[in-house]
């Protein structure tokens, strides 16, 4: 590879240009062995975030960004592989009901996870709710527990994607991660270093979603897909409305119950009809002609669950303790449910000690927000709106402060919109 210079790569991109494929590969390479400075990646960052990517830039980028690190082979297992991704939404739990689901019905599932960050819960810390369960696996033990239980919700592990670790980080302090070429290539190229053959990613859109407009869901949809078929990865992704939360509760422990309800057969529709709806594409995806209703009603899907918890050991029938410290929020008057804020719930959920705002933070397992009432619910003055859970008085006031106007009350009947918006195959 021939050596470049950081300046005229900026300024190429700056001025609208494309950069050559040895530019990006000398470009990302040169930054992670610090021989290009933190300020012209900046540059360089915000030079895409304004002219963005051209998709063969974008392919580069990704394809040197995979480079970076180690690609598991997940080859030699026995069942087809698919994954889910979701861009991150408010009392988001499907992941923990989707991945013994699908596996119940016949694929294996390798979902390698981050930790929540600001208003959006993480599947790590739901699950580390659970007494003894362990989100850090070996690549081995990963790859193991893929062939006997089907499915493996741990974290991502240092070796996936690397540069990505150190670009994430940079563009968090310059502006940089609303870009839509920058998530695109940061996600996918994890998702394809993993190994899966088939991914559908859920692209969550509204108030509490980090793309507020369906164009913007739309544009960042159209992207990813385009970037795992180039790849060979079967991608198809789902847009879904993230205006209000998802279900009824929001939290870490909270929703672990939450998630049991459903794969007991029980639970808030909106969960069911998305899961179902998420595991129907994955198998389709990979040939599978199974209804993952059935496993979901005949206590197979579950099984999984407490197999797949047990092999990271877990206790998945351990009883798990919400917050000692509750309040309940009530209705200043009588009304409809115009809107229930997605953002203020998760931002709640988040001071009463269910989020981090560094990602060194711990996080509280009781914390959590349990929503009451949906949009279009008829509620009486003095009715409870949210029951709010935390280990302390402090956590439980900031709660308490963020969430008094999250639900907006009116006179008229509305419409109430589905959870599924559209969906993006190519
Ligand atoms: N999640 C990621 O992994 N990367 C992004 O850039 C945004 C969300």
């Amino acid at each position: 590879m021939s050596t470049h210079s950081a300046v005229d790569i900026i300024t190429t991109k700056r001025d609208g240009g494309a950069l050559s494929d040895d530019a990006i590969e000398w470009m990302l390479n040169a930054y992670v062995n610090a021989s290009v400075a933190d300020e012209q990646m900046s540059a360089l960052l915000m030079a895409v975030f304004f002219q963005g990517l051209t998709p063969r830039e974008l392919i580069r980028w990704t394809d040197v960004m995979i480079a970076s690190g180690e690609r598991l082979d997940l080859s030699r297992l026995s069942r087809p592989t698919v994954d889910k991704h979701s861009t991150g939404g408010v009392g988001d739990k499907i992941s923990l009901i989707l991945a013994p689901l699908v596996a119940a019905c016949g694929a294996a599932v390798p979902q390698l996870s981050g930790r929540g960050l600001g208003h959006t819960g993480g599947t790590l810390d739901k699950l580390e709710s659970i007494p003894g369960w362990r989100a850090h696996l070996s690549n081995e033990e990963a790859i193991e527990q893929l062939e006997t239980v089907g499915a493996v919700i741990c974290a991502a592990g240092a070796g996936l994607a690397p540069v990505d670790r150190k670009l994430y980080a940079l563009r968090d302090v310059t502006g940089t991660v609303e870009s839509i070429a920058l998530i695109s290539s940061s996600i996918m190229s994890k998702k394809i270093a993993e190994g899966t053959q088939a991914l559908v990613l859920d692209v969550k859109v509204g108030r509490g979603a980090f793309i507020k407009t369906l164009e913007r869901a739309r544009e960042l949809a159209t992207t990813m897909v385009g970037l795992g078929r180039s790849h060979d990865v079967a991608t198809v992704a789902q847009l879904t409305s993230m205006n209000q939360p998802l279900g009824r509760a929001v939290g870490n422990a909270i929703e672990v119950l939450e998630s049991v309800d459903v794969l007991r057969g029980d639970g808030p529709e909106d969960v069911r009809e998305l899961t179902l709806s998420l595991a129907r594409t994955m198998l389709e995806l990979v040939g599978i002609d199974v209804d993952p209703l059935t496993k979901l009603d005949d206590g197979s899907a579950y099984e999984v669950y407490c197999r797949m918890i047990r092999a990271q050991g877990g206790d998945p029938e351990a009883p798990l303790a919400l917050g000692a410290h509750h309040h309940v929020v009530t209705a200043a008057h009588d009304g409809i449910v115009q809107s229930v804020d997605a953002l203020g719930v998760g931002i709640a959920a988040w001071r009463l000690g269910a989020g981090r705002a560094r990602k060194e933070d711990p996080v509280s397992a009781g914390a959590g927000v349990r929503c009451l009432v949906r949009e279009g619910d008829f509620v009486a003055a003095h009715q409870p709106l949210f029951d709010l859970y935390a280990d302390d008085e402090e956590h439980l006031a900031r709660g308490r402060a963020s969430i008094e106007n999250a639900v907006t009350l009116g006179d008229q009947a509305t419409d109430v919109e589905g959870i599924l918006i559209e969906r993006i195959s190519s």
